[in-house]
């Protein structure tokens, strides 16, 4: 087995010396040539019930199969260690997806571990997809379990709190019902899911995989039966990864390592500076030993990650602090090679409910690529000048 840092760089750029290319060819066919009636009848119908594209076959119509895009879903799912992956429009997209494949049946009740990303937070509590769905700690589980649960929905680090859920303990709590893995915060570099047992991984690829703030995107890695259930749903509803964005974030594969090692070592001392910051009250990095009670950095994750946070006394302060630094921006999103800040309560978690909502005086980063000490003389800055 090639290690993650070959795999990165190579995996989906199979067959290019054949083709005579050294860069992924960008495919922005939206149609195909068709060899005949029958045979691209046959070929619509085997990829909108979700089917593989095979060899040879006319590829019939983009949002059914798109080689660039597919060139993306290898890449992932080789880093991930699954069989197949999928990709979407955006992470929301997947998550739709992967919701309507596991409740296309008659079970729709979802168990979602708290605390989620707000968006997905959101959509579930909406029930707008025909979804009822239970929101537990992860302590909980077990109790929340239903004769129609579909499918258990967690997410490690989670966001924003970087809390880290153990996740074999949680398959086996599961008690068989499938388990999705929202594993945007990690990436397959510090952790891979898959591995202790989760059915399915998805990634928001906006964030780390792409890695550049410049392409959206979303993938959801499993075996072939959930991949096949996944690929029906993107075919019938249409939320698929177009080439363009495909090509961006497969390139921000093969750099995925290295970012996600030098943005870990900055993080590690900027988490650090903070921890010792007279004006900061606590720190949550999995990197200190407080926020991983459990042990699982080193064991289930490689690594503690690029993502942390900390909260100030108050939430004015909290509120004060993203206008008053100037290397880093100001602006949701995360994973990328710059440094962002945001207020958790305030933007990308408005939409929860009060009573799981973040601290008002909690304040998100995301760090970038940028020199350790730069961004640390710049956050403190900040925090001092608007106490
Ligand atoms: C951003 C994000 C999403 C949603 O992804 P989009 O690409 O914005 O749709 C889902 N989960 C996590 C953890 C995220 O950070």
């Amino acid at each position: 087995m090639p290690s993650l840092d070959t795999t990165a760089v190579h995996a989906g750029r199979e067959g290019l010396t054949e083709q005579g290319v050294h860069a992924v060819p960008i495919d922005l066919s939206t149609t195909a040539p068709l060899p005949s009636v029958i045979d691209g009848g046959l070929s619509y119908e085997q990829m909108a019930t979700g089917g593989q594209h095979q060899p040879g076959q006319s590829t019939v119509y983009q949002r059914l199969w798109n080689p660039t895009v597919a060139r993306f879903e290898e890449g992932v799912a080789a880093l991930e260690g699954a069989p197949e992956a999928v990709a979407f429009a955006t992470g929301m997209a997947a998550l739709s997806a992967a919701l309507l494949a596991a409740t296309a049946g008659a079970k729709k009740h979802i168990i979602a571990v708290r605390p989620l990303y707000g968006g997905s937070d959101h959509l579930l509590a909406s029930g707008l997809l025909g979804t009822e769905t239970s929101f537990v700690r992860p302590e909980e589980l077990a109790q929340a379990l239903r004769a129609d649960t579909a499918l258990i929905v967690l997410e490690t680090p989670a966001n924003p709190s970087l809390e880290l859920v153990d996740i074999a303990a949680l398959v086996n709590a599961a008690n068989g019902v499938p388990v999705l893995v929202d594993n945007t915060f990690a990436s397959p570099i510090l952790q891979q899911p898959l591995k202790h047992g989760a059915s399915m991984v998805l990634h928001s690829a906006t964030k780390f995989l792409g890695g550049h703030g410049d392409a959206m995107g979303g993938v959801v890695a499993g075996d072939p039966d959930w991949s096949k259930r996944l690929r029906q749903v993107r075919a019938i509803t249409g939320g698929i990864l177009t080439p363009w964005p495909a090509y961006l974030l497969h390139r921000g594969l093969a750099t995925l390592p290295v970012r996600m090692r030098a943005q870990q070592e900055s993080a590690t001392k900027l988490a650090s500076a903070l921890a010792q910051h007279e004006l900061v009250t606590q720190v949550f990095y999995p990197g200190l030993p407080e926020c991983d009670p459990q042990g699982l950095i080193g064991t289930q994750m490689a690594g503690p990650g690029s993502l942390l946070a900390f909260e100030l006394a108050s939430a004015e302060h909290a509120e004060r602090v993203p206008a008053a630094v100037s290397l880093i921006t100001h602006a949701v999103s995360l994973g990328g090679v710059d440094t962002l800040i945001q207020h958790p309560a305030g933007l990308t978690h408005r939409p929860v409910a009060d009573e799981a909502k973040p601290h008002a005086n909690l304040l998100r980063l995301s760090i970038g690529l940028e020199g350790a000490e730069d961004l640390s003389a710049d956050l403190l800055q900040a925090i001092e000048s608007t106490a």
